[in-house]
């Protein structure tokens, strides 16, 4: 087994989850919308699950609406309150930095259906600017869509006051939460959110497996059509043992925040400052404070990230660059050429996100072996970059 640093990729199904989900394969796989009853088991475990998210949202079970991943729960917030407001107006704001799955989903609404998008700048951290957030509401804005944690830098951005903006202006409010889950305050009250993505994959539950919160009286159409499901919402036979699955998941999470959200800072803070205690030429991605307790991104000046993953790899370390939905492209990540920084820094940022299965013995493994790999492809490159220029 090697060492796996790639938790904002997907985690691993925590045990506890697996033995809730067991049932429903097996002996409960009756399908909840039939009358009889191991429909009626079916049913009933996902009300249940649906109550347990509720609770941990501080919101009520008729908001809570299981999908298919974090992907379908941002078309579906996206798309649905778009064409549900477009008598009112045709335009969202969102930010640069935000997942595929949300500046896609904007990109094809301008492209397609008449929205205009702002796409907000964030500062040299990644965190948006207030002002220039209000600033860009117009008379049509109908939506804002803000990333809660950013899955490559894991930059948190101020939702909690972006929702006071929002609720000021009556615009309904949308963060993707999916990198959020395990770690950080998910009430939807406090957040001023009108809708909140999660995912399983994130949370050490089930892939295939996602959560959008829809404040009720938030005007939506649904994206699926069909039997009427998840209160017509999102049609199709509910996938009962994901379900179940994801709200343990995020009950398991949840309950472990405080002590795991500490545990991993120190093993976070541990890592970078020993990176840069021990190899030149590097550069923080990210805010230092207000990001994952979860994620290190650092570029390695002069050289690849991909190279840098080959050797870590050979290693039996298992890290990534930017995000794992990109990383088929040779394109440099968009989230790090947003900070200002340039190409050249981009190419060469990889990103550590540990998990629940970490120990301090994983990190110690890391550091030693990252100075040498370093030396040794900077050799053999040609490339070399001012590090003064990229100073703050
Ligand atoms: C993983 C992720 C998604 C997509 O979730 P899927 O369940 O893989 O569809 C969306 N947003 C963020 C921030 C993510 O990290």
């Amino acid at each position: 087994m090697g060492i796996y640093l790639d938790n904002s990729a997907t985690t691993y199904v925590d045990s506890r989850v697996r033995k809730e989900m067991e049932p429903f394969f097996s002996k409960d796989y009756g399908n909840p919308s039939s009358f009889h009853d191991m429909g009626l088991a079916a049913k009933n475990a996902i009300e249940d699950s649906r109550k347990k998210v509720a609770g941990i949202l501080n919101a009520s079970p008729k908001e809570i609406i299981f999908t298919g991943s974090g992907t379908e729960s941002i078309n579906l917030a996206i798309k649905g309150v778009y064409r549900a407001n477009r008598s009112r107006g045709n335009h969202i704001i969102t930010t640069r930095t935000e997942h595929h799955a949300v500046l896609d989903s904007c990109r094809y609404l301008e492209e397609n259906e008449g929205a205009k998008i702002t796409y907000l700048d964030v500062d040299r951290d990644g965190i948006i600017n207030l002002d220039n957030l209000e600033k860009s509401i117009t008379k049509d804005t109908i939506l804002i869509s803000i990333i809660y944690a950013n899955n490559e830098i894991g930059t948190i951005q101020p939702i909690a006051e972006i929702g006071k903006i929002a609720k000021k202006h009556s615009i309904v409010f949308h963060t993707d939460a999916c990198q959020a889950g395990c770690s950080q305050d998910l009430n939807v009250k406090n957040l001023g959110v009108d809708l909140l993505t999660l995912n399983g994959s994130k949370i050490y539950g089930p892939k295939g497996t996602g959560m959008l919160f829809i404040k009720s009286g938030t005007k939506i159409h649904p994206i699926i059509h069909g039997g009427g499901q998840e209160f017509g919402l999102r049609s199709g036979t509910e996938n009962v043992p994901g379900i179940v699955g994801f709200a343990k998941a995020l009950e398991t999470c949840q309950l472990s925040k405080e002590e795991e959200n500490k545990r991993l800072t120190e093993l976070r803070d541990k890592l970078i400052s020993g990176i840069q205690g021990s190899v030149p030429k590097t550069i923080l991605n990210g805010h230092p404070t207000k990001r994952l307790p979860n994620n290190v991104n650092i570029s390695f000046l002069d050289i690849e990230g991909e190279a840098i993953l080959l050797h870590l790899n050979r290693e039996g370390i298992y890290a990534s660059t930017g995000s794992a939905c990109s990383s088929e492209s040779l394109e440099p990540s968009y989230v790090i050429t947003s900070l200002g920084l340039p190409h050249e820094v981009a190419h060469g940022s990889i990103r550590f996100s540990l998990g629940r299965q970490n120990t301090e013995n994983d990190i110690d493994h890391v550091l030693m072996v990252m100075p040498g790999i370093v030396k040794k492809l900077r050799m053999i490159s040609p490339v070399r970059v001012n590090e003064d220029e990229l100073r703050r």
